[in-house]
């Protein structure tokens, strides 16, 4: 390998995505397609190169949450079917077309909408719909004989799947996952009824797919965080997992500059840290703005040396301090491990979160845009 000449860096495994992609893809069985979810950049592992990687062990979907993250793929060489899922306004209309992107449709007045445009470029254009079974977000609920009726008057665009997503599928003491599905089948069997069936049926991400809630799958899901190698602790009398996989991302910063500080001394901002003993203090070239949650300060730890060193007082915007008395001698330009596995030591996005009083997704997508990546 080059050597990295980059102060603060994530490292991405391509082997290690192809493997959790196709562990989710064995335990969903060949009758459900996996359409890997790579919105916010893939969850900051970096959206080209995640789904040229996906695409290449046989993806034929993938999902962004908006337009521009269909258009960056396709400007990217990225060909598989791309379904945009966060909704998109008028102004959003031409580039779906331009960049041959399905959309998810969240009203009947948009799916109106939607007919008329494919109307106007004489295209018949497809979409998923997307159903408000009960999470009171994104997507309908309107009664199924006036979903039906609007389908069939919109002869220009093709219905293409059925989805819905989940309020609390982590939590099996919670009666809604049950209940939402409830209301996707009776939707579906209307349109059923009506002669319509959508190809694509899904529900799912990660958890369900997870901890094996089969008749939450359809014959599609939609897994995000368990492509990168996580699932989410479920509350309550959950299943046993029948997903194996693990994290992709190390992270990595540099160290800038050692310091023996004697006893008494404070270090950073307030004066968050006072060294009880006479210390070394490494400074690191990461900061908040790299995505060091600031809540760290003072609570977070990093693998330096082989060990666990403490984040010494106040997180700054660019510069992370460490105590390092404990650990072996380092030396500036030394890397240490923010996130990921070194030597038998691990630190994942879920323990920081824990730390941080946060969660495992908003760790991972807080990684910042200065944060150089590195692909093996
Ligand atoms: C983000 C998202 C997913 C993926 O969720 P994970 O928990 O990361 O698997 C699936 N479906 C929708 C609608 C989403 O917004």
């Amino acid at each position: 390998m080059v050597p990295i000449t980059y102060r603060c860096w994530v490292e991405v495994s391509r082997r290690q995505l192809a493997e959790n992609f196709h562990a989710i893809r064995n335990a969903v069985g060949p009758g459900v397609e996996v359409m890997p979810v790579v919105k916010a950049d893939a969850y900051r592992h970096g959206a080209v190169e995640v789904a040229r990687v996906l695409a290449n062990e046989g993806a034929r979907w993938l999902a962004v949450s908006n337009v521009e993250e269909g258009v960056f793929l396709r400007q990217g060489g990225v060909t598989t079917q791309i379904l945009v899922m966060g909704d998109f306004l008028p102004f959003e209309r031409p580039a779906l077309i331009d960049f041959d992107l399905t959309p998810a449709i969240h009203s009947l007045s948009q799916l109106a909408d939607y007919d008329r445009m494919a109307a106007a470029v004489g295209r018949s254009l497809p979409y998923h719909l997307k159903l408000d079974t009960g999470m009171g977000r994104l997507g309908l609920a309107a009664n199924p004989s006036l979903i039906v009726e609007t389908i069939q008057s919109c002869a220009h665009v093709r219905l293409d799947g059925l989805m819905t997503h989940f309020a609390s599928a982590a939590n099996y003491e919670s009666p809604q996952t049950a209940s939402q599905i409830v209301e996707y089948r009776r939707v579906l069997a209307a349109l059923n009824a009506a002669g319509i069936s959508p190809r694509c049926c899904h529900l799912s991400s990660t958890i369900p797919v997870a901890y094996g809630r089969r008749d939450a799958w359809g014959n599609m899901v939609r897994p995000g965080h368990a492509i990168y190698g996580y699932v989410s602790p479920a509350r309550g009398n959950a299943p046993a997992p029948v997903l194996n996989v693990h994290p992709a991302l190390n992270w990595k910063a540099r160290i800038l500059q050692v310091k023996e500080l004697p006893e008494g001394s404070l270090v950073g901002y307030g004066g968050m840290f006072r060294c009880e003993r006479p210390s070394k203090i490494a400074v690191l070239a990461v900061g908040y703005a790299d995505g060091m949650n600031h809540r760290l300060s003072a609570k977070g730890k990093v693998i330096a040396g082989g060990k666990l060193a403490p984040i010494a007082g106040a997180i700054s915007m660019d510069l992370t301090s460490i105590d390092v008395t404990d650990c072996p001698p380092l030396a500036p330009g030394d890397a240490v491990t923010l996130l990921g596995r070194e030597g038998n030591l691990s630190l994942d996005a879920q323990q920081i979160a824990r730390m941080a009083g946060t969660i495992s997704y908003g760790v991972l997508c807080g990684i910042g845009q200065r944060v150089k990546r590195v692909y093996f």
